[in-house]
C-alpha cells in the first residue's frame, strides 16, 4: 500500500506558521488583504469561497468578496478591477472561475495589476513563470510542490505526466516542474493513448475532473500519484484516481478529500502574504 501524502496535515501545519507571519506583519502595520470577484451563482464556487473565507479568517488575512450578478457586463467588471488596482489596501485580486459566457476572461485578467495577481494569470506573470523569475505561483501548483518537498520526493530527472492542460493547474505546474529538472508530458482530451505515457511515469498528476480516469493498469509499480480532481460520484467527493485499485501499486498517493484541496487554499493565502510583503518591501 502506498504511503498517504497527507495534504490536510501539511496545510494545517503551514497555516500555523503563516498565522505567526501575519501577526508579525500586522504589528508592523501591514494587514494582507485580498479580493475575490465572483460572478453569478455557481454552486461549486460558493463552496470554494466559503473555504477560502474560513482559512483567511483563521490566518488573520483580510478577504472581501465582490459578488456580481450573472449578467454583469464586461465594462462593469473592468471598472471593478480598475478600482481594486487603485486601492492601496488591496494586495491580491482574483476572479473566481468559472465566469459567464458574456465575460471575456482573458481581457479581464489582462487588466489586473500583475503585482496583485494572486492567481498568477496575467500575461506578464505567466511569462515570468515560464522564464523562471516569477514572484507569485498559482496556488494548486505551489501546493503540489510543497507536498512533494515535504515528503522529500525529488523531481530531478523524473518522468512526470500531468493529465489536464488548464491555465490554473496543468500548464503552470508543468512550468514549475521543468524548473525542477523533471521531464514533463502534458496529456489532455485529444491525447490518443494515455496509457502509453502514464505507464512510464515516475509521477502522475491528474487534473482532468473525471472520476476513475486513472486505474491500476495505467501506472507502473511504485509511481507517485497526485490526484487534483474533485468529482461527485454517488453523492461522494472523489478524485480522478481509482484510489482502491491504484493505492496498493503506488509508492505515494494523495487522498481526495484531504490531499491537494486543503493545500491549494493554504497556498493561496501564502501568495497573498507574499504579495503584501513585496508591496511593502518586506
Ligand atoms: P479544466 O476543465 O479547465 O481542464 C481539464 C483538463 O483535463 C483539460 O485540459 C482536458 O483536456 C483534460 N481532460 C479531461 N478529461 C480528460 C481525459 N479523459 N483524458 C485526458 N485529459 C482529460 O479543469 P481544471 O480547472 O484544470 O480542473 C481539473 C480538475 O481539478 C477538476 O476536477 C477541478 O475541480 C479540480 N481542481 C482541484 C483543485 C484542488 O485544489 N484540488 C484546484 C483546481 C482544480
Amino acid at each position: 500500500m502506498g504511503q498517504i501524502l497527507d495534504g490536510k496535515a501539511l496545510a494545517d501545519f503551514k497555516a500555523v506558521k503563516l498565522k505567526l507571519t501575519v501577526e508579525k506583519l500586522r504589528k508592523q502595520g501591514t494587514r494582507p488583504c485580498f479580493c475575490v470577484i465572483n460572478i453569478g451563482e455557481d454552486p461549486s464556487s460558493k463552496i470554494y469561497l466559503k473555504t477560502k473565507k474560513r482559512r483567511a479568517a483563521e490566518i488573520g488575512i483580510g478577504q472581501k468578496v465582490y459578488q456580481l450578478k450573472a449578467d454583469v457586463s464586461q465594462v462593469e467588471l473592468l471598472a471593478l478591477i480598475a478600482k481594486l488596482n487603485r486601492d492601496d489596501k488591496v494586495d491580491g485580486i482574483m476572479i473566481q472561475l468559472p465566469v459567464p459566457e458574456q465575460i471575456n476572461l482573458n481581457e479581464a485578467l489582462e487588466q489586473i495589476d500583475p503585482a496583485k495577481d494572486v492567481d498568477c494569470l496575467t500575461p506578464s506573470n505567466v511569462g515570468r513563470l515560464w522564464r523562471g523569475d516569477h514572484f507569485v505561483e498559482p496556488a494548486t501548483a505551489h501546493g503540489i510542490l510543497a507536498l512533494l518537498d515535504h515528503y522529500r520526493i525529488n523531481l530531478r530527472g523524473k518522468n512526470v505526466v500531468i493529465i489536464g492542460r488548464s491555465s490554473i493547474v496543468g500548464k503552470p505546474l508543468a512550468a514549475l516542474m521543468l524548473e525542477r529538472d523533471a521531464t514533463v508530458s502534458i496529456l489532455h482530451l485529444q491525447t490518443s493513448n494515455l496509457f502509453e505515457y502514464t505507464k512510464r511515469a515516475d509521477i502522475i498528476v491528474s487534473a482532468a475532473g473525471q472520476a476513475k480516469l486513472v486505474t491500476a493498469a495505467m501506472i507502473k509499480p511504485g509511481a507517485v500519484i497526485i490526484d487534483v480532481g474533485i468529482n461527485r460520484l454517488d453523492k461522494q467527493v472523489v478524485g480522478d484516481v481509482d484510489f482502491a485499485s491504484v493505492a496498493p501499486k503506488a509508492s505515494y498517493i494523495t487522498p481526495v478529500p484531504g490531499g491537494i484541496g486543503p493545500l491549494t487554499v493554504e497556498s493561496l493565502m501564502e501568495q497573498v502574504v507574499k504579495l503584501a510583503r513585496r508591496k511593502d518591501g518586506r
